[in-house]
């Protein structure tokens, strides 16, 4: 097939076909359509089944979604006729059932004659399929004038007798549009293409290799199965190919990175990171000196080192960074260093100028003779003390410049930047990436520290192009940190709370208190970036729980709670400070000092403190409101504090009833500490869509079948089939089918996630 530089939607042959030449629609049904997203062909075969009916199965009615369309198998249980008590108009109230919970369904008739009509039909007892929006009314869970059929008696006699055994294909459906009538338009497309009309993004050659049937075939498994097993092969098919089109693209883009020319920094013997080494008051863990080799080895190629480190809250990554940096410093080369936040970045200048000691002040009298310097460069700086930096990182004399990510879009100059490390980052895009670029005569090395660990199968999409190293465990000695999930509205628990802060604070410790606002007297910009989780009830069962719950009540802000706290006797006249995003950077790292010094050995405070705050004397912390949090948010808080020899201490207060999702988040993270399993769990937790961005879920071209988190198998085998694809053909340039996928994935969205990395 010649490649005209189409689109996917045009590399199937009918695709582009607008749907009305091939669905005999009435107009009316073609805006409905158009609703859905559908105006081709192509379109309509992508609009895959959400799950498959068999008449002997009934749908578990605590699972559907409130206000959504929805097609469900239940029997009958009751169908009568009753008359409107003011205007006389028969409605049909029918109830049906999944063996465990009843839902009301309600038909209403212009007259009496069309209401028997339904009676007769509904036989109580018989199973049939029902379709229609799920609603509340009355304080009762409803489907409103569903559309439905009834098994075994009620379809066509003749399609009946060959089809009656085969699985349902249950559409995403909306009012006036449903799932039947798309199953008929989706199979009158089907039934006029060959296999010739439908190109496939997976070439021939792989297919051969991994025994993977056509894409063709596989749209008929799923659209008109046979057997379960058509429908299962079918989807297998397609999940392989997602896999696959997103990682062709990431090796694509790594196999471009790699054909970059950068500079060599080999490891010297007799510099600064030997010198560093030799004065690091503890002995590295095996993943620090495993990752550390890794990236020593990178830093030596004339290309760019593309690493991702990724390892547990407090696992040391910044060392290993330190030492990255240092071996570029060593030769000739200046590295810099973005974090996230302001406070961040100080504390980095901090703990670096702590750890190089004599080493951090090259040119300095006294200094060391193979010294360097480390510059700080934020947006809070006099001009005076900006000037100076900036002529350090400009002339070289810096050999580490540390700053936010303001650092990039900045005029600042340097001599040879040889290496780049993104802190504790979750996004660092490509138009970042060109910016560094831009700083640069040779593309630098780039070493990225995630925040939170996230599953390999994660990392291995969302920072596809990049290579993984992975520290496991942190350093030993560490006592470990206990979690226990405090009811808000338990008053001897609370006075515990206080009274165990205090202990703290009398035996030498310190204690963060976080809270999920700045200001009581705002609505709810005051998060300062907290990711706070508002579960909306999503299915029927926590629709229900929802409904017996307390009203609740406003998030705890740190502003008030500071003022409480200076109060409150169960603290016993402890100094509280407190720190929050709209502070000046300045009061902010004397916040930060104060606490750690032990002036104000309680700090309120929102989760600014999330990422990195590295205070080894922090053994306590409350967070309020906890079940507005998310999982990884929470990690990263309590990974605060246990980091010194004292054990540490972690309370969640929170407002989570039992069985809501918010109550499993905090169950979670009190069972365990390994940041790997609770990244896990949150992925799980969380909704479909979410693990890769909002903008994923529902668009064409979004992941349908594959699950990041539980189809490791499939993406590791579509990788290395990439991997190898693309190094025969570093541009795909004998797969238009497959570059046209890839366009099509990208057009809808996806390049969000692949630049984040
Ligand atoms: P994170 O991986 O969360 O960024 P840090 O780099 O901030 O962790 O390290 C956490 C703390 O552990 C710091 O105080 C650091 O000095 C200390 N640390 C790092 N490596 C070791 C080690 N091998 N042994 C003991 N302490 C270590
Ligand atoms: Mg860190």
């Amino acid at each position: 097939m010649a490649d005209k530089g189409l689109t996917y939607h045009d590399s199937v042959a009918t695709n582009v076909d607008p749907l009305d030449e091939r669905v005999p629609g009435k107009p009316a049904e073609l805006k409905k359509f158009a609703a859905l997203g559908i105006e081709t062909v192509g379109d309509l075969l992508a609009h895959y089944p959400w799950r498959y009916a068999d008449s002997r199965e009934v749908t578990d009615i605590a699972s559907l979604a409130v206000g959504r369309n929805v097609s469900l198998v239940a029997q009958v249980r009751s169908a009568e006729v009753r008359l409107a008590q003011k205007t006389g108009k028969p409605r049909v109230e029918a109830k049906v059932t999944d063996g465990a919970r009843t839902l009301d369904l309600v038909i209403f008739m212009p007259h009496r004659g069309a209401a028997d009509f339904h009676v007769k039909r509904l036989v109580p007892g018989s199973l049939g399929l029902f379709s229609g929006q799920i609603n509340i009314f009355n304080g009762r869970l409803q489907l409103a004038n569903p559309t439905y059929a009834i098994f075994g008696h009620e379809v066509d006699e003749a399609v009946a007798l060959e089809e009656a055994e085969w699985p349902i294909p249950i559409y995403p459906a909306t009012a006036g549009l449903e799932s039947d009538k798309i199953r008929a338009a989706v199979r009158a497309a089907l039934d006029r293409l060959t296999e010739q009309d439908v190109p496939d993004p997976v070439p021939g050659p792989v297919r051969a290799e991994r025994k993977l049937a056509s894409r063709w075939s596989a749209l008929r498994g799923v659209h008109v199965p046979q057997t379960e097993e058509d429908w299962r092969k079918g989807q297998a098919r397609l999940r392989y190919e997602e896999a696959f089109v997103l990682q062709a693209e990431l090796a694509r883009r790594r196999a471009r990175a790699q054909r970059e020319e950068s500079t060599a920094r080999p490891a010297r013997a007799g510099g600064l990171l030997e010198a560093f080494d030799a004065r690091l008051p503890f002995v590295l863990t095996e993943g620090q000196v495993a990752a550390g080799e890794q990236i020593a080895a990178d830093l030596e190629r004339a290309h760019p080192m593309q690493r991702l480190l990724q390892g547990e809250v407090g696992s040391g990554k910044t060392v290993v960074a330190l030492r990255a940096m240092l071996q570029v410093v060593d030769a000739g080369g200046q590295a810099a260093l973005l974090a996230p936040t302001s406070v961040l970045a100080a504390q980095h200048v901090r703990t670096l100028r702590a750890l190089l000691g004599d080493l951090a002040e090259g040119g300095l009298l006294g200094g060391s003779e193979i010294g360097t310097r480390v510059a700080l460069l934020t947006g809070a700086q006099s001009t005076a003390e900006r000037r100076s930096n900036l002529l350090e990182a400009a002339s070289g004399q810096a050999g580490i410049v540390v700053g936010t990510h303001a650092l990039l879009s900045d005029p600042v100059q340097f001599a040879d930047l040889g290496l780049v490390v993104v802190d504790e980052q979750h996004k660092f895009g490509v138009e970042q990436r060109g910016r560094l670029q831009a700083k640069a005569a040779n593309a630098p090395h780039l070493l990225v520290t995630t925040a939170t660990p996230i599953p390999r199968t994660v990392a291995m999409t969302v920072f596809g192009e990049l290579e993984i190293s992975e520290l496991r465990h942190v350093p030993a000695g560490r006592s470990g940190i206990t979690t226990h999930v405090v009811p808000a509205d338990n008053r001897a628990w609370m006075d515990r709370t206080w009274s165990r802060v205090r202990e703290e604070v009398e035996g030498g410790g310190r204690a963060f208190v976080v809270c999920a606002r700045i200001d009581p007297d705002e609505d709810d910009d005051g998060t300062d970036g907290a990711e706070v989780f508002d579960d909306e009830p999503v299915t029927v069962g926590e629709a229900q729980a929802a409904a017996q719950r307390a009203p609740k009540r406003p998030l705890r802000a740190v502003l008030e709670v500071v003022e409480t706290l200076r109060e409150d006797p169960r603290l016993g006249g402890v100094a509280v400070g407190l720190l929050h995003g709209r502070m000046t950077s300045e009061e902010k790292d004397r916040a930060i000092a104060d606490f750690a010094s032990g002036r104000t050995p309680v700090l309120v405070s929102t989760t600014v403190i999330e990422v990195g705050v590295d205070v080894p004397a922090a053994t306590a912390m409350v967070i309020l409101d906890a079940q507005v949090f998310g999982l990884s948010q929470l990690h990263q808080l309590r990974g605060r504090v246990g980091r010194g020899s004292a054990p540490g201490l972690c309370l969640l207060v929170a407002d989570a009833p039992e069985g809501t999702v918010a109550a499993q988040r905090l169950g979670a993270l009190a069972a365990t500490t390994d940041g790997f399993e609770l990244a896990r769990v949150d992925l799980e937790l969380r909704k479909e869509g979410d693990v890769l961005g909002s903008a994923q879920s529902g668009k064409r071209g979004a992941l349908r079948f594959l699950r990041i988190v539980s189809d490791g198998a499939v993406i590791d085998r579509a990788r290395d089939d990439a991997r190898a694809l693309v190094e025969a053909d570093p541009e795909l340039a004998a797969w238009p089918a497959l570059r046209a996928a890839i366009d099509l994935q990208l057009a809808d969205g996806r390049e969000e996630f692949l630049g984040q990395s």
